[in-house]
């Protein structure tokens, strides 16, 4: 039986009821948001959490996002970008630890050129039955075409923020390239990719209201997968200058904390019932005891292990004291299947395609 407050948060969210629960702090209330979060997601998406296994091939960028590490003018960090060989032996690992999904992720990286992609997706598609989601920042449609005619499964690209003038200061265009993240997904979906994007939490000059729209956002995208984690400041980027931040008005600030999250988790899960949600590693860095579990009960169906080679992986340094960066792949990957086991849910086999995705093409 549900309580009348769960039955209600299974009604379609406003966006004042989404605002009231991101300003909610009383615990027995949110209680019934985490329960409804959890019934819901057992009902369409199951039980299972799917693993997918996470290979940050290049930190190269070319852009100057104000929140992100990786940024061009970083010239502290240093440099790399993996082989194809390189990849293909995660690839494999992947597919010895009986993952259904890589994950290719990468800064803005020209060098990454569309032959070289096209290239790498095919043989992992060749050699291995994974699905392969690529996250390799805004590229021209021929390339997006390009590699799904190759055999990409997925696009991932977060919105970031659905807020135009925080998204303008914050994420510079590039060229004389116009076109918004909202645009690109939407490019993405018509070549067939299943589709996923997100936004942090508590990037400065966030509020309440927009952090509402930015769910109202996921569902009118009617997205695949759904990615999102707490801002944390790196020091060697814009925003750890007080006076380049945006302020907002006291009390409208989103905290860029751990419960936010589990809000925005819990609350895309009721708006976006079918979509796929990982409880990523920005939530573990906040709570390295019980981050990824608590995402998981809260509305969250999915983990991405890292298998990038750990002297690289300390590289990818999009935020400062990344979880789980020192461990080998199997390392990682025990502690995760144990932290899964003990929640009582089995891990998922096969490439977890969205029932969103099934039941676009499936007639
Ligand atoms: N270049 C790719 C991949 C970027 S890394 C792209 O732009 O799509 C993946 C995600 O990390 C970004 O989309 C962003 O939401 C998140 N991220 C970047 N900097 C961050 C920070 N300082 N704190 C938390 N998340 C951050």
């Amino acid at each position: 039986m549900h309580s009348s407050a769960v039955a209600a948060l299974l009604e379609p969210l406003s966006r004042p009821a989404l605002i009231g629960w991101l300003r909610e702090e009383d615990p027995a209330r949110l209680e019934q948001l985490w329960q409804a979060a959890d019934e819901v997601r057992q009902a369409h998406v199951g039980g299972e959490v799917h693993l997918r296994g996470l290979i940050e091939i290049s930190n190269f960028c070319i852009r100057l996002c104000a929140y992100c590490g990786l940024r061009a003018p970083n010239t502290e960090l240093i440099r790399y970008r993996m082989t194809e060989e390189e990849i293909l032996a995660c690839a494999q690992q992947a597919h010895a630890l009986a993952y259904g999904t890589v994950v290719l992720q990468s800064g803005e990286d020209p060098l990454l050129s569309r032959e070289l992609i096209a290239r790498v997706v095919r043989r992992i598609k060749q050699s291995y039955p994974l699905a392969v989601t690529l996250s390799l920042g805004e590229r021209c449609a021929e390339d997006w075409a390009a590699w799904r005619e190759a055999g990409a499964d997925r696009y991932l690209l977060r919105f970031e923020t659905s807020n135009p003038q925080l998204y303008a200061k914050y994420h510079p265009p590039r060229g004389s390239d116009r076109r918004s993240r909202i645009e690109m997904l939407r490019e993405l979906r018509s070549l067939g990719y299943e589709v996923g994007s997100g936004v942090m939490i508590g990037i400065p000059g966030q509020t309440y209201a927009d952090l509402a729209d930015d769910l109202l956002m996921f569902r009118e995208l009617d997205l695949d997968m759904i990615g999102v984690g707490p801002f944390i400041l790196h020091p060697r980027t814009p925003l750890a200058e007080s006076d380049f931040r945006v302020f907002v008005p006291d009390g409208e600030q989103v905290p860029a904390n751990e419960l936010m999250t589990y809000k925005t988790i819990a609350l895309a899960r009721l708006l976006c019932p079918r979509a796929n949600i990982p409880s990523t590693t920005a939530l573990a860095t906040l709570n390295r005891w019980r981050g990824r579990e608590l995402g998981l009960v809260r509305g969250a169906n999915v983990v991405m292990p890292n298998l990038t080679p750990p002297r690289y992986r300390v590289l990818y340094e999009i935020y400062p004291n990344k979880a789980c960066i020192q461990e080998s792949a199997d390392a990682c990957h025990a502690c995760l299947r144990s932290r899964i086991e003990n929640l009582g849910r089995p891990i998922g086999r096969g490439p977890g395609s969205s029932p969103n995705y099934q039941a676009r093409y499936s007639n």
